[in-house]
């Protein structure tokens, strides 16, 4: 996905790697070697091929840019849940550098949910604020996004935003029946749920019959 952004470097980086072929161009590998030519001459015989799309940038280089490139889509937060990274929701599956072009793979919590082009939008962003211009962002949607891949931090997070973490623990439901979920301002379990829709699709509404707050419920899938 391309974004209209000044601060974009990609053009900048083109405009190196361009340059670099044109140097590498001038000895010519098919030249013959000159007797009187400086020995040094010999040693850097250039490659007859062009050097790959990326720049020639060595594997440790691709290693520390796809580092650099995951921790800036990495704190990408979450437009309905600020609170959340989109690593500790588990939206953040990959990020791959292909001849020095960043890949940044997304699966959605739901298929068809709005805040998944911000988030693209927010990824693109934070790679050109990095440095890393004209990054791809690419939306997986198998195996599709499950509750489970919140992180045990996200979760944690969750609780202190006043969002009741997904109870998606080993068959709880299937043991009590329904669901319970405990508030996550005291903690009391008994808590009834008002709407199936809170202030997105994603949550429910409950209500607290111990403290009477409401709060929103991070519905599992
Ligand atoms: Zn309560």
């Amino acid at each position: 996905m391309r974004f209209p952004c000044p601060l974009r470097e990609g053009g900048r980086g083109r405009g190196l790697r361009a340059s670099a072929r044109e140097e590498s161009k001038s000895p010519s590998a098919s030249e013959p070697a000159h007797p009187d030519a400086p020995a040094a001459r010999a040693e850097t015989t250039p490659s007859p091929y062009p050097p790959p799309a990326g720049g020639g940038g060595t594997q440790k280089e691709a290693a520390a840019l796809r580092r650099r490139a995951w921790e800036a889509a990495a704190a990408v937060v979450d437009p309905e849940l600020p609170v959340l990274t989109i690593a500790d929701l588990g939206v953040l599956r990959d990020v791959t550098v292909r001849d020095g072009q960043v890949e940044v793979a997304i699966t959605p919590t739901y298929s068809g949910c709005p805040a998944m082009n911000v988030i693209a939008l927010e990824i693109g962003l934070a790679l050109d604020r990095a440095g890393i211009g004209g990054a791809q962002v690419r939306t997986v949607l198998s195996p599709a996004w499950t509750t489970a891949w919140l992180t045990p931090e996200g979760r944690c997070k969750l609780a202190a935003y006043g969002v009741a973490p997904p109870q998606d623990g080993a068959g709880r439901r299937a043991l009590f029946g329904a669901e319970t979920v405990p508030c996550p301002q005291c903690g009391s379990v008994h808590t009834e749920r008002l709407a199936e829709f809170g202030s997105t699709s994603c949550k429910a509404l409950w209500r607290c019959t111990d403290c009477r707050e409401p709060f929103d419920y991070f519905k599992c899938h």
